[in-house]
């Protein structure tokens, strides 16, 4: 998960009672850099206006501009009406990045490990949520999205790691180098997808710690 800043006002059809509609997307779909706000995937084939607090036929919440997010179809058919009291990636008082912690498994059919060291509700119900939109193929289409999500991951992983072998090796020149830390630095950043892993997967690697420390603020 990453934090999400609103800066732009209501979008006017929500005044009319429409939130399914272009300027509303127009605005959203930049405003979470294109990525699903649960799981991280960008270049969303399924998206969707997914509702935090669910409106369950409240007017006021199903067009509530703070209330609308951008998700995948899984995510959002994951979480439903169900979990509800998350920690909020939209407001800044919060630095979801910081609460919940992910690991990407050696294997992609093993689950990704999805962690809290905040000891409250909303860290706990977030991370079993996460824990769902991550890992669950308890249906048959939930596997083929799930097979389709740990292969970006994958694919972005091999990418890491060879960033962070040219780091490490002493037979790559200081431009190299400089490029390597260069695109870590992308990849650790909100905008990137899946950023939650790559900043733990620092933050859990002391080598790269040292390295990328003027980039990782905590
Ligand atoms: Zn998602």
């Amino acid at each position: 998960m990453f934090n999400v800043e609103r800066v732009a006002p209501a979008p006017a059809s929500l005044n009319r009672n429409q939130y399914n509609t272009q300027d509303v997307i127009d605005i959203l779909e930049p405003m979470f850099h294109g990525k699903c706000y649960l799981c991280e995937q960008d270049e969303l084939t399924d998206p969707e206006i997914e509702h935090f607090d669910p409106h369950m036929g409240d007017v006021t919440k199903k067009y509530d501009w703070g209330n609308l997010y951008y998700s995948c179809g899984r995510c959002n058919s994951i979480k439903g009406t169900r979990h509800t009291n998350l920690l909020d990636c939209c407001d800044i008082n919060i630095d979801v990045l910081r609460g919940v912690k992910c690991l990407l498994p050696s294997c992609p059919d093993s689950d990704i490990e999805v962690t809290t060291q905040l000891n409250t509700a909303q860290a706990n119900n977030t991370v079993e949520l996460l824990n769902r939109c991550y890992n669950e193929k308890n249906t048959p289409l939930r596997g083929v999205t799930r097979v389709v999500l740990m292969d970006k991951l994958f694919e972005l992983h091999v990418e890491f790691q060879q960033y962070r072998l040219i780091l490490k090796k002493k037979r790559h020149t200081p431009d190299e180098k400089a490029l390597a830390k260069a695109r870590l630095t992308e990849m650790v950043g909100a905008h990137y997808p899946f950023s939650v892993f790559w900043r733990w997967h620092v933050l859990s690697d002391t080598f790269l710690s040292q390295q990328l420390d003027d980039v990782i603020d905590f």
